[in-house]
């Protein structure tokens, strides 16, 4: 007998006959012996209803408020299923993630989980009930304040709950059938991966693959939780995402590129004519990293010798472009540049593969795929394991399917299927 932690996102719960297949599924888990406690996300668009009508209240809610109000929405989902599970004959229970016991840091809007104390959970199991836990939310330590832990934050509950009660597995159910070589709304010739490591799924989730969110692959890499990402449209089975070594501890093969991500919810800053003498970059990022912001790509000009000035480039998520722009304007006397330009029409492609360490040729492979397609790259970076790029957004798509095709990650056969949701 096996603990499973299944997490149910927001598409394979989007209306009633939604609740009652996925109920069905989970009944059928509990009656063939395992332990199940699930995780919901909120029905469908239910979180993006409710920040379009708290934007209809005030241009700015209080961050407090607008957690309360977000974290309905998974309040509603749990209670619903637990109704239809217990409609087919097997006991459910749902709980908050307050009495879940998944405790915060008071960060509203973006928290982080610092510890879970499932106790009622455990509870709610021993007695032989399916639980039902309220995705994506938490409880401040001290203050008893409701938080959220982001967009996407179900998965990092679940992750975060199959750590604490030292779960066999973690099941992300979704809406495509495992993460696939490249979003398959963009490519539909992307392949499913059977196995992917940690390292590659973090680096892919912070590129912008939005099949898992970052921080649940920090989760469980930090704590080993072997994660399934699979359908719940589907019984296929989907992808592993796991440990370098194989449970025989065999290491496990490493194809050279793993898949290609893409980000289109980045802007790119440039802060044009900044003296180039030292200090003036830590003076920047500083200012950048004191309104709160988390850029991604640097790059810094070669400067003109002659006039001694040079100009500095970096991203940075779209939502944070406003507090870095106005914090930098407020310092332009200081750090003494002469403009600044913002721009959100780029678009970013990472591709990833643990086996590009040991393979040359991958970056220029990747730089003739863009250039035979007539695309112009803008930035570049790189880590071991990644290589990004960033191009005009319009171009992003043609940028994805030339890329994916150069390194041969089309499928000959299947064409990937996407299940449900609205891609929002
Ligand atoms: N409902 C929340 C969101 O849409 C959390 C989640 O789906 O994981 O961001
Ligand atoms: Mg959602």
């Amino acid at each position: 007998m096996a603990l499973i932690v299944q997490k149910y996102g927001g598409s394979s719960v989007a209306d009633a006959d939604s609740i009652k297949r996925v109920a069905k599924r989970i009944a059928e888990a509990k009656r063939a012996g395992d332990d199940v406690v699930v995780v919901v996300s909120a029905m469908g668009d239910t979180t993006d209803e409710l920040i379009d009508l708290a934007q209809q209240i005030t241009p700015l809610p209080p961050q407090r408020e607008m957690d309360i109000l977000l974290t309905a929405g998974e309040r509603i989902s749990m209670s619903l299923l637990a109704m239809a599970i217990s409609n087919l004959g097997v006991e459910a229970q749902s709980f908050t993630g307050q009495q879940a016991g998944v405790i915060t840091d008071s960060v509203h809007g973006k928290a982080r989980i610092i510890d879970v104390t499932p106790s009622r959970i455990q509870q709610a199991v021993d007695a032989g009930a399916v639980a039902i836990v309220a995705g994506f939310q938490g409880v401040t330590q001290h203050t008893n304040d409701v938080t959220t832990l982001g967009r996407g934050g179900s998965d990092t509950t679940a992750v975060a709950l199959a750590a604490a009660l030292q779960a066999d597995v973690c099941e992300i159910y979704t809406d495509v059938d495992g993460v696939f070589t490249a979003d398959p709304r963009i490519v539909p010739s992307a392949r499913k991966i059977d196995r992917i490591t940690y390292d590659e799924m973090l680096e892919m989730a912070a590129s912008g693959a939005k099949v898992l969110v970052l921080r649940c692959v920090e989760y469980a890499r930090r704590y080993g939780v072997p994660v399934h990402v699979r359908s719940s449209f589907s019984t296929h089975p989907g992808t592993l995402v796991t440990d370098a070594a194989t449970e025989e501890g065999a290491p496990m093969e490493q194809p050279i590129i793993a898949g290609v991500a893409h980000d289109r919810s980045e802007a790119k800053i440039t802060i044009v004519d900044v003296p180039d003498v030292p200090g003036k970059a830590a003076r920047i990022f500083e200012v950048v990293a004191g309104s709160g912001v988390n850029l991604d790509m640097i790059v810094q000009n070669v400067s003109v010798a002659s006039t001694g000035r040079t100009d500095i480039s970096f991203t940075l998520p779209a939502t944070d472009g406003a507090a870095a722009t106005a914090a930098l304007t407020r310092h332009q006397p200081d750090i003494g540049f002469t403009s600044l330009q913002y721009d959100d029409t780029i678009g970013k492609l990472s591709l990833i593969g643990a086996g590009m360490k040991s393979h040359p040729g991958v970056s220029a492979r990747l730089f003739a795929a863009l250039s035979d397609a007539g695309i112009n790259i803008e930035m570049i970076s790189t880590s071991e394991i990644r290589i990004s790029v960033v191009t005009r957004a319009d171009q992003l798509d043609d940028a994805v399917r030339a890329v994916h095709t150069a390194f041969d990650l089309d499928s000959a056969d299947e064409q990937a299927v996407v299940y449900g949701g609205t891609g929002r």
